[in-house]
């Protein structure tokens, strides 16, 4: 990151369509910023730290969605904002806000920005005919299909012809290619970021449409009461929003340090937004980092192979510290990834179950048996050292894979030392030993929680304070699978 000393963190979600419900590429980007959200309040204290996701509500696709349950496009909106909140609250998400575009102060951070653009004379009105994508809310070139279709949705574009307001990009390309030169963190991982430079050198910047004629749900011009913002236009003005835009507070805030998107909408974030930004007085997010997307057992995730997986029937039967491991043990973060029921079950039972559950109850199981429940707390042992700068760049693997390696050597350590047999020729030497793992789980608890919040309470509650509390259960309890 450019700043070394941050003394606060703003990050983000993608804001997601409410066109269906929330499933595991979902859960995903926001586990994972979740996870930089309670390690940076642990670093710079629960009050600095702004977190926010949310739901893209006005959207043409949630116009069809309404309809084709013949209900109210608001009523619908609210009974799936719904949806996603409980979602979120029941995997543990810390979220500062979720925030809905349909939210008042939303709305009124819209008009202001589009009045602010409009009057730096970068809005102008022209006549759009073309090729429009609902799957992407976007319009598309005949170049970009395939047989007539829109590849990643496999359905023919609709053609529209309207008079429309547009918004100055070209304007901006110098400065924009400049900018994604000069400051190399920007755009990570650097895949990305070099896709997003080479679409600049090689097709260049088009003005883009940012209004809708014919839609009948969406935030108004402040100029043109006929005509409603472009989702997109609409969808990204809610970082600002979210950061109390037009209150004191948006000082604190912004600009934000970290945009998660998902790799399909780089262009949006890493093209659109930095414009948007500059037209309307606002300085750009520190960095934006698109991760990538998974398989399902091999197969692309899709509504006709039916093969989506709910993040909630996996964290009902194995609990939400099982899907954050393997989400962010599994795939390496901004690269593409499978999902496979058979991987995760493994993870489950050889790292959670084995060498993490196991290591701390037979380190219990013996101190109970051998010192009366007590272990000694001023020994000195080592800690993990390194690892911040894993999770600082987002190398969640790295990190869990640091950890994971320590929790092996200890389970070694307790092979080779055997306490069940030190305990009978010498007592002090075996409690020194339990004591010393006690002691070293504890401190790897503490590194260890921002991904495992759930377990890690616990663990600081087995081994707490000079005693083992046997009260505490079972952490990754085997399944019968
Ligand atoms: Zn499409």
């Amino acid at each position: 990151m450019k700043k070394n000393q941050k003394n606060k963190f703003y990050i983000t979600t993608p804001i997601f369509y409410i066109n269906d419900i929330p499933h595991i590429g979902h859960a995903y980007a926001t586990i994972a910023a979740d996870t930089l959200a309670r390690y940076y309040r642990g670093k710079l204290g629960e009050e600095n730290v702004l977190f926010v996701t949310g739901t893209d509500e006005n959207s043409q696709k949630t116009i069809n969605a309404a309809e084709s349950k013949g209900m109210d496009v608001q009523e619908y909106t609210d009974e799936t904002a719904k949806k996603w909140q409980d979602t979120f609250s029941k995997l543990g998400i810390t979220y500062s806000r979720f925030i809905r575009t349909t939210d008042d102060d939303h709305n009124n951070t819209v008009r202001d920005i589009l009045t602010k653009v409009y009057e730096n004379g970068d809005i102008y009105k022209g006549i759009y005919e073309g090729l429009y994508c609902v799957g992407h809310e976007a319009f598309m070139k005949s170049e970009d299909l395939i047989d007539g279709l829109c590849p990643d949705h496999n359905k023919a574009p609709e053609t529209i012809k309207e008079e429309n307001w547009f918004f100055r990009l070209s304007k901006y390309q110098d400065k924009l290619l400049k900018y994604i030169e000069d400051n190399p963190k920007f755009i990570r991982p650097e895949s990305r970021r070099n896709e997003v430079l080479s679409f600049i050198k090689n097709k260049g910047l088009e003005d883009f449409s940012i209004s809708r004629e014919s839609q009948s749900w969406g935030i108004e011009l402040p100029f043109d009461k006929t005509q409603v913002a472009y989702v997109w236009f609409d969808a990204l003005l809610n970082y600002v929003t979210a950061a109390g835009y037009g209150t004191d507070e948006f000082k604190k805030w912004w600009p934000a340090d970290l945009h998660l998107v998902g790799k399909d909408i780089t262009k949006f974030h890493c093209i659109y937004w930095p414009a948007m930004l500059w037209s309307a007085g606002l300085e750009l997010p520190e960095q934006i980092f698109a991760h990538g997307f998974f398989n399902i057992e091999g197969n692309k995730m899709s509504k006709s192979l039916g093969n989506s997986v709910s993040p909630l029937d996996l964290v009902e039967k194995y609990g939400n510290d099982a899907l954050r491991y393997y989400l962010l043990r599994e795939i390496s973060f901004g690269n593409d990834g499978d999902f496979s029921m058979n991987r995760f079950k493994v993870l489950y039972e050889s790292e959670l179950a084995n060498t993490l559950g196991n290591l701390v109850s037979r380190t219990a199981a013996m101190l109970k048996k051998y010192n009366n429940s007590e272990y000694i707390v001023n020994l000195d042992v080592k800690s993990l050292v390194g690892l911040e700068d894993f999770i600082v760049n987002l190398e969640f693997e790295k990190y869990l894979s640091e950890i994971f390696s320590r929790l092996t050597a200890l389970n070694v350590a307790i092979e080779d030392n055997k306490p069940w047999e030190l305990i009978k020729n010498d007592k002090k030497k075996a409690v020194e030993f339990l004591s010393s793992v006690a002691l070293e789980i504890i401190s790897i608890a503490d590194d260890l929680k921002y991904f495992l919040p759930d377990t890690c309470e616990s663990i600081l509650k087995i081994f707490n304070d000079g005693r083992v509390d046997d009260t505490v259960g079972i952490l990754f309890p085997r399944l019968d699978m």
